[in-house]
Formats: structure tokens, C-alpha cells, sequence
């Protein structure tokens, strides 16, 4: 029997930012979340443990370079515009992808015949991919003012 290692991560990063609006520069801490699974099999239980912890741990690193990307400017409480944009893509594309998996299977489903029943599983991974990255993004968002602690220093020499 295989064993299945869930590991999870919420690691304090050091991060900068720079605001486009006010060119305030600061710095400070965003703590990452991630999870990372790996199974015994082709792996023994130590090899799985260390395989899933990597990957939670650059899920968390990946998590928190986005939540301090998106954070509001600690001085004039805007977010950059670039961050936000990078999110709604990210976030919209599974949609996008969706919409077009719909318009196929409609095409392509025959419910007539008892034909292959593929356009339905695309269409439904499409929405459970759809609605992960939506809860994800949304968890980035709520965790770019609740999980990112920054302050305005004085701009590093260019
Ligand atoms: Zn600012």
C-alpha cells in the first residue's frame, strides 16, 4: 500500500516592494501558504516526506512572492495596477479555457449515440480547475493585506 504524504507550509519570506503610484520602496515580511503531496511507491517514506515538503515549501515561497507582489503600498495604500492585472489573468484563464471547452463538447457531445463521454470530463475539470484557481486567487488577495507586513525604507541605490 502506498502511503501519501500531505505536507503544508507557512513560511515567513522577506520581500520588497515597490509602488508604482507613489514610488514608496519597503520591505518586509510575507508569510507564504502552501501544500505539497508526494507518494510512497517509487519513493520510500523518507524520500516522499522530503519530496512533499519541497514542494509545499515552493508553493509557500511562489505564494508569498505573489500576496507581497499584490500588496497595498504601506504609505498610500494603493496596489499596483500590474499586480492586480497579473492576478485577473491568472485567475480568468481557467474561465476562458472553460467557456472553450464548453462550446466544444457541445459541438462534439452526441447524446444520441453512446459515443465517448471525453467532452464531459474535459468540461468538468475545466470548472474544478476554474473554481481552485478562483478560491486562490481570492486567497491571495485576502492574504495580500492579512499575510504581508511591510514599511516604506529609503530606496536601495540604483
Ligand atoms: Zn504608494
Amino acid at each position: 500500500m502506498a502511503t501519501h504524504y500531505i505536507a503544508t507550509r507557512g513560511i515567513p519570506y522577506e520581500c520588497a516592494h515597490q509602488c508604482a503610484g507613489c514610488c514608496a520602496y519597503s520591505m518586509g515580511v510575507a508569510y507564504g501558504k502552501g501544500r505539497g503531496g508526494a507518494s510512497t511507491g517509487i519513493l520510500d517514506h523518507d524520500e516522499a516526506r522530503e519530496r512533499a515538503e519541497f514542494a509545499a515549501s515552493g508553493k509557500a515561497a511562489r505564494d508569498a512572492e505573489a500576496i507581497a507582489d499584490l500588496a497595498p503600498c504601506p504609505r498610500c495604500k494603493k496596489r499596483n495596477a500590474s499586480a492586480i492585472t497579473r492576478l485577473l489573468i491568472v485567475t480568468s484563464t481557467p474561465w476562458v479555457v472553460l467557456a472553450g471547452a464548453g462550446v466544444w463538447a457541445a459541438v462534439t457531445y452526441d447524446p444520441e449515440r453512446t459515443g465517448s463521454p471525453l467532452p464531459i470530463v474535459v468540461v468538468v475539470a475545466a470548472l474544478l480547475a476554474s473554481i481552485v484557481v478562483t478560491i486562490r486567487g481570492i486567497g491571495r488577495w485576502m492574504g495580500s493585506t492579512s499575510r504581508v507586513e511591510l514599511s516604506v525604507v529609503p530606496a536601495p541605490d540604483e
